[in-house]
């Protein structure tokens, strides 16, 4: 049957319109009315003092780093400010067993999911065992965490990572013992996840991710491209991130990371070039060229202390963009949003540096990038609600404390620079919610399970 969602507001083509439903078919898709005769049966789900907004997409997150909050914010014993950072990840990344990680990305997914967002870019890089041996089963990782996806509910691109090599000219690192494939096994074991997830195309789905410059030899990176090129795969890559990352590009390759790929022709619009923040105008003009997506992880960049990216230049050039929740310092697709712009005005020390750009409102184009902009990266149709696209959204509660009384005509500025992720109360995925009235059915078995592995890899 029909389901006829009543907001006081619907979110459709940039505006809050009032007195608008949203009709949902049994396939969980958004129904046109012109297709729809107004006498058919439906099931009417009132959603009174609620807006309903087209859902977000995280297009970049690694969740076992989910582990490591509160334990990097330390100088380490020799005064590097990223070592502490980095022996976390690694305490983290070679901690866990296939059950650790299922929980923890459940949890990761978890937070995820109350915050609005119903489909993920997982970048997974963990593949072996704990000792550096293969499993018996290569996809033994990637598989629980496609599980701990399915069993929150939301949507995910399973972005498998090839990572070859700690770095050119660099001998095997023990620290990334579990990260390694030769580029024939990761085209085998890609090859059978592919095949594996060909049964649940709209909940889980093959992405592949060279991990970066560093991590993949060049002849690596052409195979792989060309090989996801074939089938039609998004492509994400960590690229632009730190200014050390460029110098050994260069050292090796005689060219940045992005000059690179545009030299190499290994852009296109399935391309998601994540971080993107150390670029020249060229390498700008190269990624509006070809079409492909810059994923920002604003709140992750800051506590690493990446940079900020030029996304005003890049925005003039008409580049896609999304956002990640990369490191889980945070997971906040609002702060992700806010910062893009914030970081801007700190550094040119002016306002609204994101506005009337292409003639576009800067909340609209924000708001476009956390929804649509995720759901393109990730190679899912979504984030307009419109005919067609599933039926993935949240409800906001207008009478919220952060923006109670603000009118339709400036609810999404509102929300978006001030408003409180505990202002979404209830997340639909193909119109069937996950979260309700801001708690998930399996929220306190998740935080629980999730916490017991977190006592334990800290405490051994
Ligand atoms: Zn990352």
């Amino acid at each position: 049957m029909l389901r006829e969602y009543q907001p006081d507001l619907l979110f459709r083509q940039g505006e809050f319109r009032p007195g608008s439903s949203l009709l949902v078919d049994e396939d969980g898709r958004v129904a046109a009315p012109p297709a729809t005769p107004p006498d058919s049966p439906r099931e009417v789900v009132r959603l009174p003092g609620k807006a309903l907004l087209p859902s977000f997409v995280n297009a970049h997150s690694h969740t076992f780093q989910r582990l490591i909050r509160g334990y990097s914010e330390h100088r380490g014993t020799n005064g590097d400010d990223f070592w502490s950072w980095r022996e976390a990840m690694y305490r983290a990344a070679l901690s866990v067993d296939a059950g650790d990680l299922y929980h923890v990305a459940r949890m990761a997914f978890l937070e995820m999911a109350l915050a609005g967002t119903t489909a993920v870019g997982e970048f997974h890089y963990l593949h072996r065992a704990q000792d550096g041996t293969a499993y018996l089963d290569p996809n033994h990782l990637g598989r629980q965490i496609v599980a701990a996806a399915q069993s929150v509910g939301i949507r995910i691109a399973l972005l498998r990572v090839a990572y070859m090599r700690a770095g050119f000219e660099l001998p095997p690192s023990a620290g990334q013992r579990r990260f390694y494939e030769s580029e024939a096994e990761f085209l085998a074991n890609a090859a059978s996840l592919a095949q594996e997830l060909s049964g649940s195309p709209h909940t889980a789905w093959l992405g592949i991710a060279p991990h970066s410059i560093r991590a993949v030899p060049l002849d690596s990176l052409r195979s792989i491209v060309a090989w996801a090129g074939q089938r039609g795969l998004p492509v994400h890559m960590h690229v632009a991130e730190q200014p050390a990352e460029l110098a050994a590009s260069v050292r090796e390759h005689g060219a940045t990371p992005v000059a690179l790929l545009a030299r190499e022709g290994l852009l296109s619009e399935r391309s998601t070039l994540v971080h993107g923040i150390h670029v020249t105008p060229q390498e700008l003009d190269a990624i509006a060229a070809a079409g492909a997506t810059i994923c920002s992880c604003p709140t992750t960049e800051r506590n690493l202390g990446d940079g900020i990216i030029a996304a005003e230049e890049a925005a003039a050039r008409g580049i896609a963009f999304a956002f990640g929740s990369d490191s889980q310092t945070l997971i906040h697709p609002l702060e992700d949003a806010r910062e893009l712009e914030y970081h801007l005005r700190l550094r040119d020390i002016e306002r609204v540096r994101l506005d009337a750009i292409a003639g576009q409102d800067m909340s609209q184009r924000l708001f476009q990038y956390a929804s649509a902009g995720g759901a393109r990266s990730i190679g899912l149709r979504g984030g307009h609600l419109a005919p067609g696209e599933f039926a993935d959204f949240f409800t906001l509660d207008l009478n919220h404390v952060s923006i109670a009384g603000v009118p339709a005509e400036e609810l999404l500025p509102a929300f978006l620079f001030s408003g409180s992720l505990e202002a979404i109360r209830d997340v639909a995925v193909a119109g069937n919610w996950i979260v309700n009235d801001g708690a998930h059915e399996a929220q306190r078995e998740i935080v629980a399970r999730y916490a017991e592995v977190s006592r334990r890899v800290w405490r051994a």
